[in-house]
């Protein structure tokens, strides 16, 4: 019975809390958990809250609260046997009923049409069900019980589903079920001999937070063909311990309830509530809808907010006619708008993004999802028909074991190639245009501190940061283009391995190359990654993969101190390092520094398709806005505090490089060159490096303003400018990134070290090659 049916001055004892997330977490976390005991101080019809005293302490609760707590009363307990009550044992004995009602179990079955549910059904019960090779006529639940392992099993059989849609009787049907008597344990019984389209379910069930088991039904079948699957991997990615089986034979069937009991206790290790990732539109629609229906008590108390929103998003008429009838009331009109103005709001967005609805997209994540598992758990099978032919032909190419790597360099050569020539005109363009306004800008003002504030400091400094602009585009462009047609998906893929040798995740991959354009939207890229340790491990590193805004200040180096055939090879050492280093530092701190074991995820391989151009617009232009955001904050500010303690306190009288050893920024340089005297670097360079911390674009435009007019290689070395560039490749990112790492991670700690870390990283190895380099030099 119901906790909210019992008296003043009842007592009951607490067989199981029902309802959904964080609801339910609440309750328990209130003391409300199995097998404690309960009274009732004061249920008054009609009003609200009730009265309880619980562990020693009162506490209130709403009444449609104590409605979601399953109880056992003094009197059903003394009515089922009266026998074993003493006098002064009462107590004993209500927790002695609780825990014979805790050890029944209400298990659903839940599986596609001709999975075998009957067979399973008919075999543990006893019961005569009729089994056959027919789709059910009937919509009807058959109910038995069986006994195992000192439990009782009230087992329902419900109507075969290919998925939980509102488009039959059937699927309505089992849906109410699982959403409105909340089995303890669902058991997904799943034809294994067609696993890829069974598992679409399983997906859905997902979706809906159940605890599940799986049967993989007709393992002999799977067996005879010749299938093969890890079945250990795939249990961890879809978070539920699947179980072969074959009900023919009655194999499997007590490990099944075996895991079925473990599940249910809490104990079993696989078991684990996940999220099946839609991808970033999807992702982001759903939570936007989830914002109102978790507002809303009743709603987030009986369902899994997450489920709604998704089905939401797919138009579903019936969740559609619920909330309609939930949120009838004239008060709640404002909200029911607010929640469908959000629920179209993504739903147009998805479909200018993906050119599908919603419905197909989530649709096609979701078999994404099966893919990425059934592929990392090595499914094999001898099968003819195949729902996503294209797509696994193309794949067969792309991931193949000796083509998916050349391909997969292929494309970033390509990539990179055409970013930097291509990049190349728009980029002269914009330094002439750059240029020409700093002109027009001098002619028209007269001399004195604020022209050169404008000139020197803000139009100098943002323009030699904006000229990068059309090679960040061109970039995102193609990382865009990559990751919306299906393709980076795969090179996560093929990457995994090596990526997993790190310490890593083949996810991972995705951000680590898009940190190469600029690492702010890079470490926003890591929430793809389910795993907190590789997603962490991941942002700690990604500082070393050379971003497009240390580029301004590779090119000046290298111009300066190199002779034109060796520049390129030097720029790209510098890459080199930094992927070497950030492969050693990833290793070291999955082995010491972030510990922990990781949990499993699906890489999903979502089918190829052809993004719209709206969605590689979009998403292009959404990784670009980063950059110019940047742009006209930190670096603007920067560039004038830059100009600003170089230019104060000024001294007409003296020459250009006098005036700024005398003004703050010489003073600070020169106060900080005994520290990088290992490197040998100048008071200029130091001061430039300080900077940088700003964004390494300025560490240019800072030379450029202290170097004017002056002759670098007169007082710097070819060994110490390459020193200098590999400082500047590895040290302190930028604010930017360690704002958005303490952002991500949601930790000072961890934001704070990785600009440690890196500087000192930094400082060791250019001091380093700069002590070994002067031996030869
Ligand atoms: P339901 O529609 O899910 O209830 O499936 P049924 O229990 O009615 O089974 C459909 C058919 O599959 C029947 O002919 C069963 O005999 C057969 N079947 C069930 N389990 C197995 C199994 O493990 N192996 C084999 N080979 N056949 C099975
Ligand atoms: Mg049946």
């Amino acid at each position: 019975m119901k906790l909210s049916e019992l008296n003043t001055g009842d007592k009951g004892v607490i067989v199981r809390v029902l309802g959904h997330g964080g609801f339910r977490k609440r309750i328990m976390e209130m003391g409300f958990v199995r097998g404690q005991e309960v009274e009732v101080l004061l249920n008054a019809p009609l009003q609200d809250p009730v009265k309880y005293k619980l562990m020693g302490y009162e506490v209130s609760l709403r009444h449609h609260e104590a409605e979601q707590i399953e109880v056992v009363s003094g009197d059903a307990a003394g009515q089922i046997e009266p026998y074993v009550i003493e006098k002064g044992h009462e107590d004993d004995f209500l927790q002695h009923a609780a825990l014979r009602e805790r050890r029944t179990l209400h298990v659903a079955l839940v599986g596609n049409p001709n999975c075998g549910k009957t067979s399973l059904f008919n075999y543990t019960s006893g019961a005569h069900a009729h089994v056959g090779n027919y789709s059910g006529v009937t919509v009807d639940a058959t109910e038995a019980r069986a006994s195992m392992f000192g439990y009782e099993f009230v087992l329902t059989d419900l109507p075969g589903t290919y998925s939980l849609s509102c488009y039959s009787p059937e699927e309505l049907y089992v849906r109410k079920h699982l959403s409105e008597q909340m089995p303890d344990v669902v058991i997904n019984v799943i034809d294994a001999s067609n696993l890829e389209r069974n598992l679409y379910l399983t997906t859905q069930l997902v979706d809906m937070n159940m605890r599940m088991v799986s049967a993989l039904n007709m393992y002999d079948e799977f067996e005879r063909r010749g299938d093969t699957v890890n079945l250990e991997t795939l249990s961890s990615l879809f978070g539920m311990p699947m179980i072969p089986t074959s009900f023919k034979s009655g194999e499997g069937v007590k490990e099944l309830f075996k895991a079925v009991i473990q599940v249910y206790e809490g104990k079993h290790q696989q078991a684990r509530h996940l999220h099946i990732n839609y991808g970033h539109e999807i992702e982001n629609g759903i939570a936007h809808i989830q914002k109102y229906l978790k507002a809303d008590e009743h709603i987030s108390q009986h369902y899994s907010t997450r489920y709604l929103s998704i089905k939401l998003l797919e138009h579903d008429s019936d969740v559609l006619q619920y909330i309609g009838q939930h949120m009838a009331d004239e008060h709640k009109a404002e909200e029911r708008q607010q929640l469908l103005a959000a629920r179209d709001a993504a739903a147009t967005r998805v479909k200018e993004e993906t050119g599908q609805d919603a419905e197909t997209a989530i649709m096609d994540a979701k078999y994404g999802f099966i893919n990425g598992a059934l592929r990392e758990a090595e499914y094999q099978t001898g099968r003819k028909e195949d729902t996503y032919r294209t797509t696994h032909m193309i794949d067969r190419v792309l991931s193949n074991k000796f083509l998916g790597f050349p391909i997969f360099f292929l494309l970033l050569y390509i990539m990179f190639e055409t970013t930097f020539s291509l990049g190349q005109y728009p980029m002269d363009w914009i330094d002439a245009f750059v240029e020409w306004i700093g002109e027009k800008v001098s002619a028209t003002m007269s001399e004195g501190p604020l022209r050169s504030l404008i000139v020197d400091g803000a139009i100098a400094g943002v323009g030699s940061v904006i000229v990068f602009l059309p090679q960040i585009l061109i970039l995102y462009f193609f990382i865009s283009l990559m990751e919306d047609s299906g393709y980076m998906a795969r090179a996560a893929f093929i990457m995994d391995k090596i990526m997993h040798k790190m310490g890593l995740h083949g996810k991972s991959f995705i951000p680590l190359i898009m940190g190469f354009g600029c690492n702010v939207p890079a470490v926003m890229a890591t929430r793809t990654i389910e795993s907190r340790r590789s997603r962490l491990i991941t942002m700690l590193i990604l500082p070393f993969m050379s971003c497009s805004a240390r580029l301004p200040i590779y090119i000046m180096i290298t111009g300066t101190f190199f002779a034109v055939e060796y520049r390129s090879w030097v720029m790209l050492s510098l890459y080199v390092v930094g992927i070497a280093m950030s492969v050693i530092v990833s290793k070291l701190f999955a082995t010491f520094v972030v510990k922990g074991q990781d949990t499993p995820f699906v890489m999903e391989l979502p089918p190829y398709r052809w993004p719209t151009a709206k969605a590689i617009g979009r998403h292009t232009w959404e990784k670009g806005k980063e950059y110019l955001k940047k742009m006209g904050g930190v670096i603007l500010v920067a560039s004038v505090i830059v100009w600003a303690l170089g230019y104060f306190p000024h001294d007409e009288s003296l020459s250009e490089p006098q005036q700024q050893e005398q003004s703050y920024i010489g003073r600070m340089g020169k106060t900080i060159e005994p520290v990088f005297a290992p490197q040998g670097f100048n008071w200029k360079l130091d001061v430039s490096l300080i900077a940088g911390v700003g964004a390494k674009e300025i560490v240019a435009s800072s030379i450029g303003v202290l170097y004017e007019g002056q002759d670098m290689t007169e007082d710097v070395t070819p060994l110490a400018a390459y020193c200098y560039l590999l400082f500047v490749l590895l040290y302190f990112p930028c604010i930017a990134t360690i704002v958005a790492i303490k952002h991500e991670t949601n930790s000072w700690r961890w934001s704070l070290f990785a600009a440690g870390y890196t500087t000192f990283v930094a400082w060791c190895v250019s001091a380093l090659v700069y002590q070994i380099g002067s031996l030869f030099m």
